[in-house]
C-alpha cells in the first residue's frame, strides 16, 4: 500500500467490542474499516473460549443496566438478521453469602430499575437446583433472562454484517502509532499507512499501547476455562441448567452448562496472575489454579467430574476499580475508546458499539457515562 487510504472513521483493533463498532458506523453509511493484527474471532485476546454470560440485574453497578438492556435488544436483532443462533437463555442463577456483595449487588439493580429476579433462601435453592451444592449462609437470585452469548459466532456475525454493509477489513496489520495534530488522524501500521476524521480505539489488552494516557492504569491477567465432562441430563442447557455465578469463601467462579461434548465450562473470575506482555501470553496449564477451580468444582458441583477436559486461556483487562472505561481521548477528541473493560465487557459488546459509532460521529446517545468517565479516575494530562 504505497498512498494513504481515507476513511470518515477507523476502528483499532477488531474483537470483541470493535467489531461490533464497526457494524453500527458501516450501517450508519459511514466510509469506515478496521484494522486488526490478528484474523476474525481468532484466541490471542480477550474474546474467545465458545461462551460469555449475559445478565442484566448487574451486580457491579446499577448504572450497567441501561447499557445491558440495548445490548439485549441489538443481540437479538442481531441473531434474527444474521439467522446464527447467538443468545441462548437459560436464566442465571448467583449464589453468594445474603449481606455479600453479590446478591446485594443484584438486590440493588434490580431494585433501581424495577427488573424482575427471583430471590431464594438456601432450602429453596435446594430443592430447586439439585445439581448444585449450596453453603448453609448462602442465598441464590435467579434472573430469568440471563444466558450466555457464543462469542466467536457472535463476533463473525457483527464483522459479516459491517462488511455486506460496505466496511473495509484489514487483518494482519499491527497498529504501531497513533498520529494526533494534523487536519486527519493518522494511523500507521507495518504496512502503511490510514487516514480518518475520527477514530474508535478497541485494542483490549493493548489499548495502553495505541493510547499512552492508559499507561499504567490498566493491568492484565491470565484467566484460564477450564471443561469437565458433566451428566446431560443434569448439566446440559437443554434440560433447563442455568449460567451461574457464586460468591464462595475462596474467591467468585462462575460457569455455562454443557453445550457439546467438552462438557461444563468453569472458571474462577477473581484473582489472575499478571501478564507482561500480551503476545507472549503463558497459555500452558497452571496446576494450582486448576486445582483451585477443582476444589470449587468438588464442593458446589459435586456431580461433575473434576478431571478436566480441556482449557483454554484468555486475558481480562483490568482498571483499578473494575468498572469500564468509556471516554474521548485525552490526546485528540476524535479518538473515542472503550478501555479496562475488567472481564465483564462481552455482553455488553453490541451496545458498546452502537455507543462508540454515535460518540465518533459527534451524535447524542442518552447514556450517563460519568460511571465510566475516564476523568477522575485517570487523571487528565494537565495534572
Ligand atoms: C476468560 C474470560 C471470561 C470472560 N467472561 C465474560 C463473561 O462471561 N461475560 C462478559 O460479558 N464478559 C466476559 N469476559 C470479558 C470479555 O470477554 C471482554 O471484556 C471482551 O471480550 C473484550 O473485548 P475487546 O474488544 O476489548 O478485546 P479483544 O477482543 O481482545 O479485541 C482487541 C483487538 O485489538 C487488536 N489489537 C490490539 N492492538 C493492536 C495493534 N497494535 N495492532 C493491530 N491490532 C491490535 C487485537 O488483535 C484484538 O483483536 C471474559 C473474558 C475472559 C478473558
Amino acid at each position: 500500500m504505497s498512498n494513504s487510504q481515507h476513511f470518515d472513521c477507523l476502528v483499532l483493533g477488531t474483537g470483541g467490542i470493535g467489531s461490533a463498532a464497526l457494524y453500527h458506523l458501516a450501517k450508519q453509511g459511514k466510509r469506515v474499516a478496521g484494522i486488526d493484527r490478528f484474523g476474525v474471532a481468532h484466541d490471542r485476546g480477550s474474546s474467545h473460549g465458545q461462551t460469555r454470560i449475559i445478565r442484566q440485574s448487574y451486580f457491579e453497578h446499577p448504572s450497567y443496566v441501561p447499557l445491558v438492556q440495548r445490548a439485549f435488544e441489538l443481540w437479538e436483532e442481531l441473531q434474527a438478521e444474521h439467522g446464527r443462533d447467538l443468545y441462548y437463555q437459560t436464566g442465571i442463577l448467583q449464589a453468594g453469602p445474603g449481606g455479600g456483595a453479590l446478591i446485594q449487588g443484584v438486590l440493588a439493580s434490580s431494585a433501581e430499575h424495577g427488573l424482575p429476579i427471583e430471590h431464594l433462601n438456601v432450602a429453596e435453592a435446594r430443592k430447586r437446583w439439585p445439581q448444585f451444592a449450596f453453603d448453609d449462609d448462602m442465598e441464590v437470585v435467579f434472573e430469568q433472562r440471563g444466558g450466555f452469548l457464543l462469542i466467536e459466532h457472535a463476533i463473525s456475525a457483527h464483522i459479516e454484517k459491517a462488511q455486506w454493509a460496505g466496511a473495509e477489513l484489514f487483518v494482519g496489520h499491527t497498529i504501531c502509532e497513533v498520529k494526533t495534530g494534523g487536519r486527519c488522524l493518522e494511523v500507521l501500521t507495518d504496512q502503511g499507512t490510514f487516514t480518518a476524521d475520527s477514530i474508535v480505539v478497541t485494542a483490549g489488552a493493548w489499548a495502553a499501547d495505541l493510547l499512552p494516557e492508559l499507561k499504567g492504569h490498566l493491568r492484565i491477567l491470565n484467566k484460564p476455562l477450564h471443561w469437565y465432562t458433566a451428566d446431560a441430563d443434569l448439566y446440559s442447557n437443554r434440560v433447563g441448567c442455568p449460567v451461574f455465578f457464586f460468591e464462595s469463601e475462596t474467591g467468585d467462579y462462575y460457569g455455562f452448562p454443557s453445550i457439546d461434548e467438552r462438557g461444563l465450562k468453569l472458571a474462577r473470575h477473581s484473582g489472575g496472575a499478571e501478564v507482561s506482555n500480551p503476545l507472549e501470553l503463558n497459555r500452558s496449564l497452571d496446576e494450582d489454579e486448576r486445582s483451585d477451580v477443582a476444589g470449587f468444582l468438588r464442593k458446589h458441583l459435586p456431580q461433575v467430574s473434576d478431571q478436566a477436559t480441556d482449557h483454554a486461556v484468555c486475558m481480562y483487562t483490568v482498571t483499578s476499580d473494575s468498572h469500564f472505561i468509556i471516554d474521548r481521548a485525552e490526546l485528540d477528541d476524535r479518538i473515542v475508546y472503550a478501555a479496562g473493560l475488567s472481564g465483564h465487557g462481552f455482553k455488553f459488546a453490541a451496545a458498546l458499539g452502537e455507543l462508540l459509532a454515535k460518540m465518533a460521529n459527534g451524535e447524542s446517545h442518552g447514556y450517563d457515562l460519568a460511571q465510566f468517565s475516564a476523568r477522575p479516575r485517570i487523571g487528565t494530562r494537565h495534572n
